[in-house]
């Protein structure tokens, strides 16, 4: 490891060497797996259905963390209104700090909110009981995204430990506590605080690293879309030998439809979902075998790169389907079927759009006349970074720093929606989107677990990152 001075921009700037914020994130260590555990016992599932009180009780345990740093003017919860309701949303911590000559302000977003745990049989150890085996820590949250939390609480300790508490850098820290519920107060909440939260550079630490010696800034996200379909051809359910090869059932309709969604390749063939160009990492057939674990003899899908397919085309999924049940199965032709869809987007195209473009292959596409119905329909944009911002040199530099190995830009199949909302309330801000996990994560699934090597790794990162920004001119 190096020891080198960052640079300076002035001689009475505080300065951090490399060295010392890696001692200092070192020695800080077992404290921020001590933070870390306390929030993982407190079970903040944030869906409906579950107790409110852990979400409030995490939200407290949150603000203590930042309200101990001793570096924040203010360090409130607060919550706003879910959409047009009068519905609060579940609360979040928000703490501010104001730059001073002349330097930027950096947001550091987390969540503290997470997924339910599933079935206690299916965890090796508890999910609210924090456990370490091997290098890992282990619970409902350990990893999404409470590391998160203790990434950013941790690399805070070891830069006001190397460079002192009159440091000039703006800081803003917004923990939120819905995450994981479809952050429905998030708009709200940003208008509501707009002025707190305004930033020059926001790090969204909520997303994975290559792996767990090699770091990863996330640049693009694919969007979604999911709604349900109905399809219908009889008023009612019929004898399938008295009228079977004359009149059409919706079972039929609803196959012939369906299979108009892909080609032989098994790539999308819905006219106007778009793709986009770009170059993707090595990721080769073996190891989309391995991590997806297809079965012997099953071949991959689609066309071009294995990760251009799964970060920058779409993709559509049929993920649900209400029709009779095999046990139930009688002679008959069925009057109507329903299913769930469930589509990915690529980044550069708006989750409206490719809601109009689904739905308009869908109706020109419907066989024998059959009537369709489309409800439930939920959209969430893609994002894309504008890599040729300052931020995400600097940040690609703290990275290379912190993990000793160059940071690799990469895209993430599924979706952060509320990201999106961040780039439209703030578009001058620069957004970086880091992460704590790695391909053994397992986050929203049994077994979820945070590396405590990329847990420091990520710390560093952040700590290295905050003097990088101090220093700036
Ligand atoms: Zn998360």
């Amino acid at each position: 490891m190096t020891d080198f001075e960052l640079p300076s921009a002035a001689k009475s700037q505080p300065t951090a060497t490399l060295a010392q914020l890696s001692e200092a994130v070192q020695a800080g260590l077992p404290r921020a797996i001590a933070d870390l555990s306390t929030l993982v016992r407190i079970p903040s599932v944030s869906w409906d259905g579950f107790d409110p009180a852990h979400v409030a009780a995490s939200a407290d345990a949150v603000k203590a963390l930042f309200d101990e740093l001793g570096v924040f003017e203010s360090v409130e919860i607060s919550r706003a209104t879910i959409g047009d309701s009068d519905r609060l949303g579940q609360p979040a911590v928000l703490a501010t700090r104001a730059a001073k000559n002349g330097k930027p302000t950096i947001l550091l977003y987390a969540h503290h909110d997470v997924q339910p745990p599933g079935l206690d049989e299916e965890w090796d150890s508890l999910p609210f009981e924090p456990t370490i085996r091997g290098d890992r820590l282990y619970g409902r949250g350990a990893a999404d995204d409470k590391a998160g939390v203790l990434a950013h609480v941790a690399a805070i300790r070891a830069f006001v430990a190397s460079v002192g508490d009159d440091f000039d850098l703006g800081l803003v820290v917004f923990i939120e506590g819905e995450e994981e519920f479809g952050s429905g107060s998030f708009q709200n909440f940003l208008r509501q605080h707009h002025d707190q939260l305004a930033a020059d550079v926001i790090v969204v630490a909520d997303s994975d690293n290559w792996n767990i010696d090699t770091p990863a800034l996330t640049v693009a996200l694919r969007g979604n879309v999911t709604f349900k379909l109905k399809v219908s051809t009889l008023d009612h359910a019929s004898h399938s030998g008295m009228f079977g090869g004359a009149a059409p059932d919706a079972m039929l309709a609803t196959i012939k439809l369906l299979s108009t969604l892909w080609d032989d390749a098994g790539s999308v063939a819905v006219a106007g979902l778009t793709s986009r160009d770009a170059e993707t990492p090595d990721y080769d057939e073996a190891r989309l075998h391995e991590e997806a674990a297809l079965l012997e003899g099953v071949t991959s899908i689609g066309t071009g790169s294995v990760l251009s397919r799964m970060w920058m085309q779409p993709s559509v999924t049929v993920t649900g389907i209400d029709a009779p049940s095999v046990q139930n199965a009688s002679n008959t032709l069925a009057a109507a079927v329903a299913v769930k869809i469930s589509t990915r987007i690529a980044p550069g195209q708006r989750g409206d759009d490719a809601f109009s473009a689904l739905e308009q292959h869908l109706r020109a596409n419907a066989p024998f006349g059959a009537h369709l119905e489309i409800s439930d329909v939920s959209t969430g944009n893609p994002f894309l970074v504008d890599t040729s911002g300052w931020a995400v040199a600097e940040a690609k530099a703290a990275m290379g720093e912190a993990w000793g190995v160059e940071a690799l830009e990469t895209g993430i199949g599924g979706s952060i929606p509320f990201i999106s909302d961040l780039v439209e309330s703030f578009p001058e801000a620069q957004i970086l989107v880091t992460g704590v996990e790695d391909p053994d994560t397992r986050a929203h699934s049994p077994n979820e677990s945070l590396h405590l090597g990329v847990f420091r790794r990520a710390i560093l990162t952040e700590a290295v990152l905050l003097a990088k920004l101090e220093s700036r001119a």
